[in-house]
This record gives structure tokens, sequence and C-alpha cells, in this order.
């Protein structure tokens, strides 16, 4: 008897006081459950965790979690400790005592999940001592270490390859942020999986609002975006080392709490200034990539790059950081053409098949940075999904800061014809000398001021030209070649010549001022008081140096913020709030109510306030089931379905879960009107189902669950229920 989905929920619910799953989670909680091997891909802040740390908790034994980082270990470990579960972590910092402890634990049964370094875990040792216990299953976070095709290859982590033989019948699992196919499949080979489940989420993180923007007078640039930012969690990432100190260096000076993080500085400065950060002494880090591994600080507010990245999944990775708890948070990313030229400097010795690698990382960096689509799209592309959806409303092309300009086909094609009348063979200032009219030496020399392409865009400034040839590069109109990096037109750009094709160009002469108020705004915070809000992080502060955790292990700023628009007075209300379970209730209820009850009075504010708008969560959840709706596989299920498929059939050929499938089929049945699930589900289980809806009703599965002494699993009850609705339709 499979365990059911309410358990799962229960445990959600009771532990981390959260009502829904996320895209995936489910599914990814049932390959744990029925010991299928998977490799799960959820994009940061997708709540990878809850995919092993609910099973480890529903099953007998101990889950196995290999891990890393040892920051990352004790950041997971507090949370679990907070939330009332048994955990705990060995690695090189424990004294012999603990580790001692630990075992004895282990022994006696009372670990639910044990956290290890892959380096540890395959000692011949360990493996053994874990071999005469009872092992659930094992968890391999980070999973794409193993993987040379990654970006963060450990060598540590090929040793994990052997576990899948020495734990037959145990499931192994990878849980990465990883997106690329390659990668993915590496990992299950790698760790030699065994029928493989692979669930893959959608990469669009959706509050997050991007803005990409030419680095102008980046000082008040960085300053605009702090200033909007006051007091709350960040960071900055800069290109060099130098410019980490020097920009610490000023914001310090300006009164920003601010601190740095780079390879060049010691062990002891680093942990410092990582820790300040964490415990929310300082509110900016300001680092190069060297940063952000381990950090798993859910409200990073905003992320800054005063340059651009090497690569757009570098890109990916360091604004991941930002608003892991699915609140708005900002990226904002500054570039100039230098930034390309920079990190070729750096990977100068780079030679061969690397070379080529990296030559394309930074042409997809570039074009990302002068292209005008939006930044949602342009990102979930590159990782090989679709988008769906016109406007995102969450970036800067979409958010209209950037203006198109109407006549961008004539301009564009002003500008190709020029670079086709240069003979391509010259480069983009060149070019945009010319089209300007510019009287300088060498385009005299060359006779350029003789083309009837001369002059044509006189009424522009040569950066706007240069900037619109950007543009055209980035949407692959313009390629450049060679050494000289000379224009050539690509067949595309000769469809533009000829009409049959539209650029985007932006009217960059015409400066558009970033609006100052983020955009939307529909989430805990509708109705909060801002002023409690600040109030109760002073609490958390206090609680989190008193347990020695940092405060977002405590509570998140979600539920700060559901807290300070509910302000109950009872323990009843306090855990209505998101992300309060149990042990955080007991542990710290009164202790909030009370801060609660003295602000709310000090300040005439009404208690205990009903929350009926749908929180973020409930949003987000019912938006990816729409835009399911339209999805290709969906649609793609529905003849399978009509030749009467197996679910495993349907799944196979889909390559999807069952469980998705058979969210698909409860869709089918109920869009096509069918009165009868059969052949999906028999007759007589049918039967005893309608019997149980007619009983109990069908405004919620658990009671015909119950109903049924539990025989019948929710996955029968959810399609048989669209039939039985379908009857009573008809019936009406
Ligand atoms: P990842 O490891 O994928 O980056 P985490 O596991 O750290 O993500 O989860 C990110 C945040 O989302 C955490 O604060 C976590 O508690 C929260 N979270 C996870 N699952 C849910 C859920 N089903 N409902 C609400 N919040 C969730
Ligand atoms: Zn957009």
């Amino acid at each position: 008897m499979p365990i059911a989905e309410s358990s799962m929920l229960e445990v959600l619910q009771k532990h981390w006081g959260y009502s829904t799953f996320r895209p995936l989670q489910r599914e990814a909680m049932e390959a744990v459950l029925e010991h299928r091997d998977s490799v799960v891909v959820l994009p940061t802040g997708g709540g990878k965790s809850l995919c092993y740390q609910v099973p480890a908790i529903l099953m007998d034994g101990l889950a196995v979690i290999v891990s890393p980082l040892i920051s990352l270990m004790k950041d997971q470990v507090d949370g679990l400790r907070e939330s009332g579960i048994a955990a705990a972590a060995v690695h090189s910092a424990l004294d012999p005592a603990e580790r001692q402890r630990i075992a004895n634990e282990i022994r006696g049964g009372n670990l639910k999940l044990l956290y290890v370094a892959p380096e540890r875990l395959c000692t011949e040792r360990m493996l053994s001592f874990l071999q005469e216990r009872k092992v659930s299953f094992i968890a391999i976070d980070e999973a794409h270490c193993i993987s040379a095709w990654g970006h963060d290859f450990r060598p540590e982590y090929r040793m994990l390859g052997e576990l899948r033989e020495r734990f037959p019948g145990i499931g192994v699992h990878g849980y990465t942020a990883t997106a690329t196919e390659h990668v993915r499949g590496d990992i299950a080979k790698q760790l030699a999986l065994r029928d493989t489940e692979y669930l893959v989420g959608n990469f669009d993180r959706p509050n997050l609002i991007y803005r990409v923007l030419r680095r102008e007078k980046s000082g008040a640039q960085i300053h605009d975006v702090l200033e909007r930012h006051k007091g709350e969690a960040g960071i900055i990432y800069c290109i060099s080392r130098k410019e980490v100190d020097s920009l610490t260096q000023s914001l310090q000076a300006a009164g920003f709490r601010a601190a740095a993080y780079h390879a060049g500085l010691s062990d002891e400065d680093r942990h410092r200034n990582q820790d300040a950060f964490l415990n929310e002494q300082v509110d900016v880090v300001v680092a190069t990539v060297a940063f952000g591994m381990g950090i798993d600080k859910s409200n990073v507010r905003f992320v800054m790059h005063t340059g651009a990245p090497k690569s757009l999944e570098h890109y990916q990775q360091e604004t991941g950081r930002a608003g892991r708890d699915g609140l708005d948070s900002e990226c904002v990313l500054l570039h100039g053409g230098n930034d390309f030229m920079i990190w070729r400097k750096l990977n100068d010795q780079v030679t061969g098949d690397a070379r080529v690698q990296l030559e394309r990382n930074l042409r997809g960096m570039e074009g990302f940075c002068t292209s005008v689509v939006c930044r949602h799209r342009a990102l979930v592309e590159h990782f090989g999904q679709t988008y769906e959806g016109e406007n995102c409303g969450a970036c800067d092309v979409c958010l209209d800061q950037q203006e198109v300009l109407p006549d961008a086909m004539i301009v564009a094609q002003k500008i190709l014809s020029c670079v086709v009348r240069v003979n391509e063979n010259f480069g983009g200032d060149y070019v945009a000398q010319v089209l300007v009219g510019s009287k300088e030496q060498r385009i005299l020399e060359n006779n350029h001021d003789q083309l009837s392409t001369y002059g044509l865009l006189k009424e522009h400034r040569k950066t706007t030209v240069r900037e619109w040839i950007e543009q055209l590069c980035g949407q692959d109109f313009i390629a450049r070649e060679g050494e000289y990096r000379v224009l050539k037109v690509t067949a595309t750009g000769r469809e533009v010549l000829r009409g049959q094709r539209t650029p985007r160009l932006l009217a960059t002469d015409k400066k558009v001022e970033a609006t100052k108020d983020t955009p939307k705004k529909k989430d805990f915070s509708e109705g909060m008081d801002a002023g409690l809000f600040e109030a109760l992080r002073i609490l958390r502060r206090q609680i989190a140096e008193e347990q020695k955790v940092p405060p977002y292990v405590v509570f998140t700023d979600v539920t700060l913020q559901d807290l300070s628009r509910r302000r109950p007075t009872s323990d009843a209300h306090f855990r209505l709030a998101h992300g309060v379970g149990e042990h955080r209730a007991k542990h710290y209820g009164e202790r909030f109510l009370a801060e609660i009850a003295r602000y709310a009075s000090e300040h005439g504010l009404s208690t205990d306030v009903t929350v009926f708008a749908k929180s973020r969560e409930q949003q987000a959840v019912e938006a990816l089931r729409e835009s399911s709706k339209n999805s290709g596989t969906k649609t793609a299920a529905a003849p399978l379905f009509r030749e009467g498929k197996s679910l495993a059939e349907v799944a196979e050929q889909l390559g999807r879960a069952t469980s998705t499938v058979n969210d698909y089929l409860t869709e089918f049945l109920a869009d096509e009107g069918y009165m009868s699930p059969e052949p999906w589900i028999d007759g007589e289980t049918f039967a005893a189902i309608c019997a149980a809806a007619n009983e109990v009703g069908a405004e919620r599965l658990k009671p015909i669950f119950d109903k049924l002494n539990g025989r019948v699993s929710y996955d029968q009850i959810r399609p048989a229920l669209a039939c039985w609705r379908n009857q009573q339709a008809q019936a009406e």
C-alpha cells in the first residue's frame, strides 16, 4: 500500500506549516517513497530539499543526504531541528565526542536524516557502518558536482558511483538546479542509476524582476539599487577582486553596511564576512563569483552585477540566489562592451575545445545583454524550454522601460547596407562613424565619405548608433568575425534588407527613468504593517542569536509578512500563518504573540485579521495549472487515452511521471464528458468511489479516502470523481 498523498501533506503542514506542494514536489516525493531512482532538476528556490526531507520522515530508517559543503549541511540541519525533526551532520569540524553521540543516535534508530560529505561517506568504515543499519534512501544534493560537464565538478563526488551497488534495493536520488540535458544524463550515468525517473521543472523564476542596463555612471546606478533596497539583503557581483575591494570601501564610506568576499581574502575574513551577511549584521556582500555556493539565505532581495558574467549559466546561478522565499526580488545587470574583452583576457591561456565553449558562452551572454526580447523568455528558451505568455510584467523589456524605436526597420536597413558598403571589412565602431558622417582621418583616407550610406544617421549620436549595431548583433542580423571582429550581414540580416523581417531597436536617445517601485506586489505583503514587520525582524534576529542559527532559519520573510498582516493574538491564529509548523509555534509562538500584541496596541491596529487573498504560492500553483492546460504534452496525451492506452504506456510514450499522466487523465475524462473511468479504473472500484462520494460528498478527497478505509488510492479517486461529476451534471 503506497504512502498516500494526504500523509505527505500532513507532514508538510505539521513540520513546515505549508499547505500545498510546489510544482513537481509531489512526484519527486513519490519517487523516493516508491524506491525509484530519480534525478530531480528544479530551479533554485524550487523546494528541492523538501522532496527528500518529507519522505525521510515518512519512511522507516535513516535517510543519508550527501552535501558538498559544511555550511550547507549546517543550515539544513538547523532548519530541520527548528522544525522538530531529528537530523545531524558529520563533517571535519566535529569533535570525537559529538561524532560518537551521532553514531549512538543512529544505532538507537532515532535519527531520520544524516548529512555527510561525499569523501566521508565513501570511506570503508562509514559504508559498512551504514550497511548494517536500516537506510531508507540516499539523496545527493548539488548532484551536478559529479559531472565533469557541469560548472562545478568535484572529484570527490565520483566516489558516489559505487553507492548504487553497495546499497541494492535502496533508492538513490540526485538533486540539482543545473539545467542542461547533457549534465542530467551524466548524473544518472555516473551514479549508475536504474530506470531513472527524470523530473525537470520549469526554469522560469516569476518572482525575479530582471533589469539589464548599459553601464553609464555605474556609481549612481549602484546607488539607485541600494536606495530601493534600504536595509534589505543583497549581493553585488563584480568581475575582479580589485573592483570588489574598491566598491566595498566606497559603499562603507557612504554608510552602507557592506562586506567583501573573494578568493584573495584569508579563510578567516571570508568566513567572518559570510556569517555577517547570513546573520544580518551586514546587508550587502560585494563579491566575485567565488561567493554563493552554499548560500541558502532565503531573503536575498536583490542581486546586482556590475559587469556581465561570462555565461548565461553563471547568470542564472547567481541571480538564482535572489528571492528563494518566493517574494519579489530584483536582478540588475550592468554591462558594457569591455566586459567581454576582460573575460577574454582573463581566460587568455584557455585553448582548444574549452576556448570554443568559452567563446560560445560569451556570445550567448553578449546576445542576452544587447537583445530586446523579454528577459524571462530569453533565459527560459536558452535552457531549452518554451515560455508561455506574452508580457512577463517583470523585466525591463516588458515593463517598457525600454522604449522601442518606431522606425526600426528603416534604421536597421541603413545600418546593414552600410556594413555591406564597407565590404564587410570593418568593425562596429568604424561603421557607426561612417553612418554619423564622421570626418575622421581613416574614413577620409578610405574614401568612405563618398559612400551613399555616409552620414545617413547623422541626426543621432555615435554611441546610439553603436548601441543599435549591438542590438542587431544580439538578434543575429549581424555577425562578428575574425580577430578584428569585423561585421558581416547574416542570412536573416539580408531578409531585413529585403524588408521581409522587422528587427526591434530601442530608442536609446531618450533616457527612460527606471521606475522606483517594484512593479507587482500581489503577495503576503498585501495589507501588512511595515512597522510591525520590522519589529518582528528584530525579534527574529534576537532569537536567532540565542539559538545560534541564521535568522531565516527561525522564520522566513514570508512568514513575518503574513504575521504582520494577520496580527494573531492566539496560538490558533498564529498557526494559520504561512510557514508556521507545530514545533516553531510551540517554541516561538509566545514571544511573537507578545510582540504583536504590544505593537498592535501601541499603534491602534486591528488584530486577528482574516486573510482572504490568495497566497503567492496558490497563485503560482494555479498559474502553472493554467499554463499546463495549454502545454503540448497534455494535448498529446488525449489521443492516447482515446486509444485506451494504459497510464504506464502513456507515461512511457510522453516521458512523464505516471502521477502527472494521471492528472492529464483526470482532466481528459472531465473535459470529454466520460461517465465511466474504465479501462483505467475497474467497474467495482468505481462503484465503490461513487457510493462513497454520494454519502460524504466530493468537496474533499480525504473523507472519501477514509470512507473506503484507504483501500483506494488518491490517484484512483481523482479520475473516478471526474466521471462521477459528469454523471451528476447529466442527471441535473
Ligand atoms: P532549493 O533547494 O530548490 O533551492 P529550498 O528547498 O531551499 O529550495 O526551498 C526554498 C524555500 O521554499 C524554502 O524557504 C522552503 O522552505 C520553501 N518551500 C519549499 N517547499 C515549499 C512549499 N511546498 N510551500 C511553501 N514553501 C516551500
Ligand atoms: Zn519580460
